[in-house]
């Protein structure tokens, strides 16, 4: 309602909004905000600004949110002095920490699409063939999962796939056990590896099971879940009078990008009746991996799985889905609205199987990805990056200056930097210092993790224009920080 005395003639212009009589401006200010971010990629040559937090909050806090609108033009210039200006590029080869890819031009696209558009995909009379678009993604991720008859939903992440698989799972395990829930959740078991992704943690909590719900499951040295250890484990949870609710394998660990045999765990799961949950958000690429989709064997077994389409599948955030084997399972997280699903209707609603309502098409991005590239060519975009993993790899174990830590089987690299002379525990000091001069300078970022009780540094690669020289440059400034914290003797050994 507009306010009294506002003049009649303030229009859908005035107003910011976009309809009929404001398409010239919503180009314009299109052809504005992709003009500020070309003229970034094309000039950026660091991965960030470096600038410091202070800096950075004194900038924010300049920024008068109380002021009279400065219209579009002015608001996406300082959106780029402030925001563009000093954003992380994940498309910079340097830029090497977290599971964050470069986007694929068609989903950016797709994105101003969806965006402009806005459908919601919760009831299919907000969003029609979005809906029906969404489904026919479902079924073909389902398909190359290998299960014959799949359903599943697009969430907002990984951390949301795992807690609505874990949802579905306590729902069947209640079901299966029988008895109440406040009798029977204390009992309920997770069992996964200590390198499972810790929103398995977290799931437990929000799903209101014992504090010591999830068992770690023993690993094969190398990060890789012991089917041998798991069977052990199933066993002694049943003999403590204890329920195993799901086994949660993870096909690519956030840190040592390794797969858990999920055939021989599917084995042990059909043995002891309990659902298989694999989470694929890292490497859900090798679905469509020409070379290396042998890694995920046996995950057609699973009962449900999650799948982190923006992380191997190059796409903007957020972009992710869980799958499961048995559609009727998803109904366990239906609920009656009479607003939203009236009884009556027969319509596909995708909010009878999602945790959220209002919710994105994200879909539209990787249907406009997939059509445009193909499944084989974004394989093939994940398998460059397999392999500059590998090649990564031998080039560390081949310097004395550095310490591979493991191999991983999809694109992490884990390492030490160990100048001459320097003992054990400088060694160990140096990973987070090292990290933070990169990060301060701007100039590269990698991450940091504990393997074993120790700290080492790691890289995730995910660019597939990334080369192996890029990465050899990476190092050069790992090693160079290194030793001018050796020499300037300004390493802080922790305990
Ligand atoms: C990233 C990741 C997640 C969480 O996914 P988000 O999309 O960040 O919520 C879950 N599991 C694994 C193995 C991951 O690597």
């Amino acid at each position: 309602m507009l306010t009294p005395g506002l003049s009649t003639d303030w229009g859908a212009e005035d107003m910011h909004l976009l309809t009929r009589s404001t398409v010239t401006d919503y180009t314009e200010h299109l052809d504005r905000a992709t003009g500020l971010v070309a003229s970034r990629v094309a000039s950026v040559r660091q991965p960030f600004s470096g600038a410091s937090r202070a800096e950075l909050q004194r900038l924010v806090d300049a920024v008068d949110l109380e002021s009279a609108g400065v219209g579009t033009a002015e608001a996406l210039r300082e959106v780029d002095g402030l925001f563009l200006e000093h954003a992380v590029w994940f498309h910079e080869p340097s830029y090497a920490a977290h599971l964050n890819c470069p986007v694929a031009l068609p989903a950016v696209a797709a994105e101003a699409i969806l965006a402009a558009v806005n459908p919601s995909v919760d009831t299919y009379d907000q969003s029609t063939v979005g809906t029906l678009m969404e489904r026919r993604l479902v079924e073909w991720t389902s398909q190359r999962i290998g299960f014959a008859a799949g359903d599943g939903v697009f969430t907002s992440g990984g951390t949301q796939s795992n807690l609505h698989a874990l949802l579905l799972a306590r729902e069947w395990a209640l079901a299966e056990h029988g008895g109440s829930r406040a009798e029977v959740l204390p009992r309920f078991n997770i069992l996964a590896t200590a390198s499972s992704h810790f929103s398995v943690e977290k799931s437990a909590l929000i799903l209101g099971l014992g504090d010591d719900a999830v068992v770690d499951v023993p690993d094969d040295g190398e990060g890789r879940m012991d089917a041998a250890a798991l069977a052990a484990s199933l066993a002694a949870i049943r003999a403590a009078g204890r329920i195993p609710m799901a086994v949660v394998a993870t096909a690519g660990t956030t840190d040592r990008g390794v797969i858990d045999p999920v055939d021989a765990i599917a084995e042990q799961c059909e043995a002891h009746g309990v659902w298989l949950h694999v989470d694929a958000a890292y490497g859900c690429g090798l679905l469509v991996s020409p070379r290396h989709r042998g890694l995920i064997r046996g995950i057609e077994r699973a009962r449900s799985v999650t799948v982190d389409f923006h992380k191997s599948f190059f796409q903007p955030v957020s972009s992710s889905a869980i799958v499961v084997r048995k559609p009727r399972d998803l109904a366990a997280a239906a609920w009656h609205a009479d607003y939203l699903n009236p009884v009556e209707n027969e319509e596909p609603n995708q909010v009878d199987k999602s945790l959220q309502t209002t919710r994105r098409f994200d879909a539209l991005k990787l249907w406009t990805t997939l059509r445009a590239i193909g499944a084989d060519g974004l394989g093939e975009m994940f398998d460059t990056i397999i392999e500059l993993a590998v090649q990564v790899g031998d080039e560390i174990d081949a310097d004395p200056e550095l310490e591979l830590v493991g191999r991983s089987q999809l694109s992490t690299v884990l390492f030490r930097v160990r100048p001459a002379g320097v003992d054990v525990a400088t060694q160990d000091a140096l990973v987070a210092q090292v990290r933070r001069v990169l990060f301060e300078s701007g100039r590269a970022l990698v991450a940091k993790t504990v393997i074993d009780g120790r700290p080492c540094l790691k890289l995730t690669l995910l660019n597939p224009t990334t080369s192996a020289g890029d990465i050899r440059r990476v190092l050069e400034l790992v090693k160079d920080a290194a030793a001018a914290l050796v020499e300037l003797q300004d390493v802080e050994v922790v305990a």
